[in-house]
């Protein structure tokens, strides 16, 4: 049969596509509202169940460290201050607390627990505003975190004698708890959510930095009317938290932070017959064997010590990898750092927020210039920071030797440092080759060699397969220069109550 070709249906031009073609498939922006918290222009002094004006009269102000914006003024509690808040805190320990019935103390803790858990957006944003960290991070990790320490806890308020059994467990009295500027609601609870349980009083220091979830939560104290006193929040930098430390009427400190003021505190503790538990720094070892699935232990890497933009105690900042897969590793770890979203703490996108301080941003741009002097390879993916705030782009450097800086030293930021082994026993000792102890992971397809490893490591908490996890029945605390005692479980009670054995 003949084609008529001049008959045949004309083949309408493709129209061209008005829709530019993508070039890169970047995130729109996903800001969260900053309007579900108001923050007030100043706070005053929580003591008694109510805020006063400080004594000493004096203030700082605290910012955004992502934009550098003023978000309120915070009162500088003095010597008068500090002791009127521990006169505050025993006088509610003797008139009414320590007398209370334990189930009764177990419904003020479920109670804040569950507030917490209903206002847990306004502290998220509060959170991320105040410390930089990025909403994701607030919004799913510290905030259920700090919840479901409140319900653990008041679980226990009214089990203490099986939880010692036969050993007559009984409340010491006044706690004085200082807190770094990393996870300030977290550590909040960390520290009073066991202490209250065990019948105890509080004075609690937040970090200078980051004062405004605590005081907010005031207000968490305030709905779930907890009798005035129990917990009192004193702001004020490192003066405000050496006069809690030597305050007489004090019974225990609890301090978390570095390692040098918790050396400083046990010096001031010494002889005095407090009691004390030092949560402090660390260098944690990242430990990735030959037969661990690559692409998971890429991830592990990453949360490990880019969570939180490093300032994590326990953050895996030197990563360890079987030379074997040496090259794999680097180039899938490079190829994930270049993801890695840097930027507004509100943005739900972002994975990387704010530097916590100038302090410690200057701290942090300083141990990596020791780094490059060294003679270590440094490697940042493209990377656009905003103009304001505080920032440092995820880094990672690799050719390091066990003796520089960044392989020793806690740089608290979002910086790891790559070094190499090739037997179980070369990693175990290269691991525990640092002052600190507090934490180490282990990456390897066998469960007897993970059990071997744990048993090996000299660090309070070993992950296998995993890294940063948390629950609030697992102890947590570390060996030699990472501090003393436990916080967490059954042995986070421990250090708040006092036994009569036998
Ligand atoms: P600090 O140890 O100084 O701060 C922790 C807490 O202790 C803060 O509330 C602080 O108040 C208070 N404090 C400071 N000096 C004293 C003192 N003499 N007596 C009693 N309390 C005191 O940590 P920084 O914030 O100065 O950070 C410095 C370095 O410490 C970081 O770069 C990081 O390496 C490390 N660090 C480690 C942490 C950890 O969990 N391992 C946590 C925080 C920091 P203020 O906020 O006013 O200083």
């Amino acid at each position: 049969m003949k084609t008529d070709l001049k008959a045949a249906p004309k083949v309408p031009a493709r129209k061209k596509d008005a829709a530019a073609i993508p070039a890169a498939w970047d995130y729109a922006a996903a800001p969260e509202s900053k309007d579900i918290v108001k923050i007030a222009d100043h706070y005053g002094l929580f003591i008694g169940g109510k805020f006063v004006e400080p004594l000493s009269k004096q203030r700082y102000t605290t910012i955004d460290p992502a934009t550098e914006e003023p978000l309120s003024e915070i009162a500088q509690a003095g010597k008068a201050d500090v002791a009127k808040a521990v006169r505050s805190a025993r006088d509610a320990y003797t008139s009414r607390w320590s007398k209370l019935r334990p189930s009764e103390r177990a419904k003020y803790l479920y109670r804040i627990a569950r507030i917490l858990q209903e206002r847990s957006r306004e502290f998220a944003v509060l959170e991320s505003r105040n410390g930089g960290k990025p909403i994701r991070e607030s919004r799913d990790v510290d905030l259920p975190l700090a919840a479901a320490h409140f319900f653990y806890y008041a679980g226990w308020a009214d089990k203490l004698e099986y939880a010692f059994p036969n050993r007559t467990p009984k409340p010491i009295g006044v706690a004085g708890q200082i807190i770094p500027w990393n996870f300030p609601l977290l550590m909040l609870a960390w520290k009073i959510a066991p202490a209250l349980a065990a019948g105890n009083t509080v004075v609690l220091k937040p970090a200078e930095t980051t004062p405004l979830t605590a005081l907010l939560f005031c207000d968490v104290l305030r709905q779930a009317e907890l009798p005035p006193g129990v917990v009192n929040i004193i702001t004020g930098d490192g003066r405000t938290g050496a006069e809690l430390v030597s305050s007489p009427d004090v019974n225990k400190i609890a301090f978390t932070g570095s390692t040098e003021v918790g050396k400083a505190i046990q010096r001031a503790v010494a002889g005095t017959g407090k009691r004390l538990t030092l949560e402090l720094g660390g260098k944690a070892a990242n430990i990735v064997f030959d037969d661990a699935p690559l692409d998971q232990a890429v991830e592990g890497i990453v949360n490990g010590i880019y969570f939180n933009q490093g300032h994590v105690c326990c953050a895996g900042s030197r990563l360890f990898v079987q030379e074997s897969i040496y090259d794999a590793i680097i180039s899938k770890l490079k190829r994930r750092m270049r993801t890695l979203r840097v930027g507004d703490p509100l943005d739900k996108n972002t994975d990387v927020g704010a530097i916590n301080s100038k302090a410690q941003l200057e701290k942090i741009a300083g141990l990596v210039q020791s780094g490059i002097d060294e003679g270590a390879e440094i490697y940042q993916p493209p990377c656009k920071l905003p103009e304001r705030g505080y920032w440092f782009v995820p880094t990672v450097f690799t050719n390091v030797a066990q003796s520089y800086r960044i392989a020793q030293e806690e740089i608290f930021g979002p910086v790891l440092s790559v070094l190499t082994f090739r037997t179980p026993d070369e990693a175990v000792e290269k691991a525990n080759n640092t002052p600190y102890g507090l934490s180490a992971g282990v990456w390897t397809e066998k469960g007897s060699r993970i059990l071997s490893m744990a048993q090996r490591l000299k660090a309070g908490v070993v992950w296998a397969n995993t890294y940063n996890r948390f629950d609030p029945a697992s102890p947590f605390g570390g060996y030699k220069e990472s501090g003393f005692g436990r916080e967490g479980g059954l042995h986070g009670l421990e250090p708040y109550l006092a036994f009569d054995e036998g």
